[in-house]
This record gives structure tokens, C-alpha cells and sequence, in this order.
């Protein structure tokens, strides 16, 4: 243990710590889902659009199509007068082109007929029989949505890696895709370890004061969820080899394993132990933030990797030739990465947040890895000690201005699971950081939803 230590890396930056992981992982390889089932999923193929949409020029009012040299001029004092040819329905189609002084009543979508340039909007009109009293200009030359100014065949509307949401979904409706290409989702499996954990079937147990729930196997796969990825539960693994060994070795049914506690890598420490008699191998251990620094990270070999290889294991697929979908081999790249996260709930939830959810970002095929932080103003005096980059749980309000500012959620220990409950975002000190001034700017990673700090529109 201690040589493989000595040759893992110690005490990285989250800079090098996050570099390491996102080198270590690769996109899953897609799968073609009914449409809705693509929401929130990522395109693993460009999108080009089938059609012109819309599919001709029409009419973005109800109103009267006209040619707009006929009603130059027209006002209440100054009425012009078309001829009416006919009525155009949505749905409908012009039968007859439009001749100088005359109109066509069309409706909004409707298409235009030959000949007409504008529509006039029905307010700026009076209907008297068969003529059409025009009695405003303003839309002359207006009111036209011309054929492909939407989607134009052809042309390509999204490229891989774009994340589907409801806007997106609507345009591949458009496109006529029952079915869209996306990246498989990530399974990751959650294994908590401890003899002092019970789940909540022993919830007696707890209420006694002899154990504490397993909340970090909830609290992950919650985050999991919300990462757009599936949770796979393992359970607890008490402190003892078999037992470890057993959970460990369910996660092979997973792309990914999430540990929580033991990750102590330095000391004694049984789930390091029993991971590298399975071959695994350690990348880093220990990165420089609070909470979290006993965070590591490592490949542990498929079974089928580490034997004589017989029927070696598909290489991730490369981005240009990307197999059809009834094709794909189940993906099972040689190695399953391995974030080690610390047992403290808090400090389990933050290193998810800041050095899983890109890897996961990147195994579902997104380009955008990166965590978002917006700057914004603290909401009060905040005493601190430096030395490590620190993730502060804060509520995001705005200030009299209007401005984001952060405040934080109360005590910051990383037992302290409701400090991560009610925040809204992790708040960055930088290391050096001993003091920060009320009103100082800073980054925050929001930790979205952040409903709670929600304002009605301004009026
Ligand atoms: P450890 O990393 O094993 O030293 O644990 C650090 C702290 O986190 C201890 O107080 C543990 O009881 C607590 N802890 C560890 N695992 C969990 C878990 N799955 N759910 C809730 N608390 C935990
Ligand atoms: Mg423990």
C-alpha cells in the first residue's frame, strides 16, 4: 500500500485533480430513444434538418394579404379600397394570385398568394361585401414569414453533444424524429462502508443512539439523478474484507463506482486494501479544498482485463465512426473509474459536485463539463482559515440592487448536513483567503435548482 502511494500523486490542485479524471473517462457509446425519452440527454449525432420550415411564405397575422404599393398612404382620412378575391383558412391554400388593388382575407400560418407582399392585420381594416377598407399603412411590406426562415433544409440545426431540452425537442419534432440519437447514461454505483451504518430498515437502531443512517448512498444517488445518470445501490459494506470484496465486486455492473467514506488512503484503511487486491490501480489521493481533501481517485481493471485476455473488452468507440445503434457493444471500457469520497455527508456531497458530476458530464457525451459559477457579492464578514480552496454552502438572495449575493447557510463543519440542504451554491474561497469582507465579489457554483432564492418577474 504504502509504495502504491508513494507513486500516486499527493495533494493536487482541483485544477490537476480534475484534469487527471476528465483525461480518465470517455463518452458512452449512444443509443437511439423515443424522442421524450431524449430529454435532458445528450445528441450523440448532427442534426440536419429534413425540410424548409415554415414550408412556404405566410402570414404571421390574421389580417388581409395585399401588395404593399397598393396601400402606401392609406389612413382613417385617406382609406384605400382592395377588391376581395377570396379567403385563405389556416390550412388553406390561395387559389388565385393577386392582381394590383386586389386582396385575399388569410389567416395567421395561412400562405400567401402570389403577388402580395404584406398583410394587413384586421384591426387596420373594415370588410364592407367584397371590399376591403384599408385604413392604416403601417404593415405595408409587413407581416410575412417567409418559407425556410425557421429551419432550411439542409442546414445543420445541432451538433453532437448539444443537451436536449425543450426547445430542441420541439425542432427534432419539427424535423420528423420519432427517434433521436443520445449517449447511453451513465450507471454509477453507490457503496457506503462502516460498521456504525444501518440502512433505514433499522432506523431503530439509530433512534437508539447505537448507529447512524447510511444517508451519503441517498444523498449521492439523489445527486446521481439529478446529474442525469442512473444510480445503482450497493448498499453498506461493514469494515470487513469479505464483505467489502462482495460489494466491490457488484459494481462491475456499473460505468462508474462512487465510495463513500474510508478514503484515507495513508492510513490503514481496509476498502483501499481489498480495491487493490482487485488489481486497482490509484491515480492521486488527496486534493487541496475543504471539505473534501481525502478524495481520491483510481481505475480498477475489468475482471475480463485482468485475465488472459480470451474475448478482449470493445474499445470506446471513436467520435467519427460511431456504430448504428443495433450494433453497439455494450460499453465496457478495461478499467471502471473509481471516486473515492470521503464519509463526512457534507464533504461526500461537495467532492461530487466539484470532481464526479464533469466526469459524469463527459460520459454522457456533453461538451460543456465544467461546473458554472457566477460572481457575486458576500453577504457578510466571513472569518476563515487559509490554506486549501474552500466550498462554503450559501444562499443565493439578491441584494437591494438586485444583484446575486451569498449568504452563508450557518455552521460549516462537514458533519453538518444542513448547511448543504439549504444552500444554493458552494461559495469559493481562494486559498489564501483569511478574511472576506461583507460586499466582496466572489465565485459561487450554483447547485441548481436555486428555486429558493426565486423572484416573480419585475412588473
Ligand atoms: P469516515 O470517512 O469513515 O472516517 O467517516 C467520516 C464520518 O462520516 C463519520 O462520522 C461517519 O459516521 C460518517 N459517515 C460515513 N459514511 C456515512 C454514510 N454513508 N452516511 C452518513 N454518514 C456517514
Ligand atoms: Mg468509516
Amino acid at each position: 500500500m504504502a509504495e502504491q502511494v508513494a507513486r500516486a500523486a499527493d495533494w493536487l490542485t482541483i485544477h490537476e485533480a480534475l484534469a487527471r479524471i476528465l483525461d480518465s473517462v470517455r463518452p458512452l457509446p449512444p443509443e437511439n430513444v423515443p424522442l421524450l425519452e431524449a430529454v435532458g440527454r445528450t445528441l450523440a449525432e448532427d442534426v440536419v434538418s429534413p425540410i424548409d420550415h415554415p414550408p412556404w411564405d405566410n402570414s404571421a397575422m390574421d389580417g388581409y394579404a395585399a401588395r404593399a404599393q397598393d396601400v402606401r398612404g392609406a389612413g382613417s382620412a385617406t382609406p384605400v379600397v382592395l377588391r376581395l378575391l377570396e379567403e385563405v383558412p389556416a390550412g388553406g391554400f390561395p387559389t388565385r394570385p393577386l392582381g394590383a388593388g386586389e386582396t385575399t382575407k388569410i389567416m395567421t400560418g395561412a400562405p400567401i398568394p402570389d403577388g402580395a407582399d404584406s398583410v394587413i392585420r384586421l384591426e387596420h381594416t373594415r370588410q364592407e361585401g367584397d371590399r376591403v377598407v384599408v385604413l392604416a399603412d403601417t404593415d405595408a411590406g409587413r407581416n410575412l414569414r417567409r418559407r425556410g426562415e425557421d429551419l432550411r433544409a439542409g442546414a445543420r440545426l445541432f451538433a453532437a453533444g448539444r443537451v436536449l431540452r425543450g426547445g430542441e425537442i420541439g425542432v427534432l419534432a419539427a424535423c420528423g424524429r420519432p427517434h433521436v440519437r443520445v449517449h447511453r447514461r451513465p450507471r454509477v454505483a453507490i457503496l457506503s462502508t462502516g460498521d456504525e451504518l444501518v440502512d433505514l430498515d433499522r432506523f431503530d437502531e439509530a433512534r437508539a443512539g447505537r448507529k447512524i443512517v447510511n444517508s451519503n448512498s441517498y444523498a449521492l444517488a439523489a445527486s446521481v439523478l439529478a446529474s442525469g445518470c442512473t444510480p445503482v445501490l450497493l448498499g453498506i459494506a461493514r469494515d470487513e474484507r469479505t464483505d467489502l470484496r462482495e460489494h466491490l465486486q457488484r459494481a462491475f455492473a456499473a460505468d462508474v463506482l462512487v465510495t463513500s467514506a474510508g478514503a484515507s488512503v495513508g492510513e490503514h484503511d481496509l476498502v483501499k486494501d481489498v480495491l487493490r487486491e482487485l488489481g486497482f490501480r490509484l491515480d492521486f489521493w488527496r486534493v487541496r479544498i475543504r471539505p473534501g481533501s481525502p478524495f481520491s481517485f483510481g481505475m480498477l481493471p475489468r475482471p475480463s482485463a485482468t485475465a488472459p485476455a480470451r474475448t478482449p473488452a470493445p474499445a470506446v468507440p471513436a467520435a467519427a465512426a460511431v456504430p448504428t445503434p443495433e450494433h453497439t457493444p455494450d460499453y465496457a471500457p478495461q478499467a471502471l473509474p473509481v471516486f473515492g469520497l470521503p464519509g463526512n455527508p457534507v464533504s461526500a456531497l461537495v467532492t461530487f459536485q466539484v470532481l464526479v458530476r464533469p466526469a459524469l458530464r463527459r460520459m454522457l457525451g456533453r461538451r460543456a463539463l465544467h461546473n458554472v459559477t457566477l460572481r457575486v457579492r458576500a453577504a457578510e464578514r466571513i472569518t476563515t482559515r487559509p490554506g486549501l480552496v474552500q466550498f462554503l454552502r450559501a444562499r443565493l438572495e439578491p441584494d437591494p440592487a438586485g444583484r446575486w449575493q451569498a449568504r452563508l447557510t450557518g455552521p460549516q463543519g462537514s458533519g453538518i448536513q444542513l448547511s448543504m440542504a439549504l444552500a444554493d451554491a458552494l461559495l469559493i474561497l481562494p486559498e489564501d483567503a483569511e478574511v472576506v469582507e461583507a460586499g466582496q465579489e466572489l465565485l459561487a457554483m450554483p447547485l441548481w435548482p436555486v428555486d429558493a432564492a426565486s423572484e416573480p418577474l419585475p412588473p
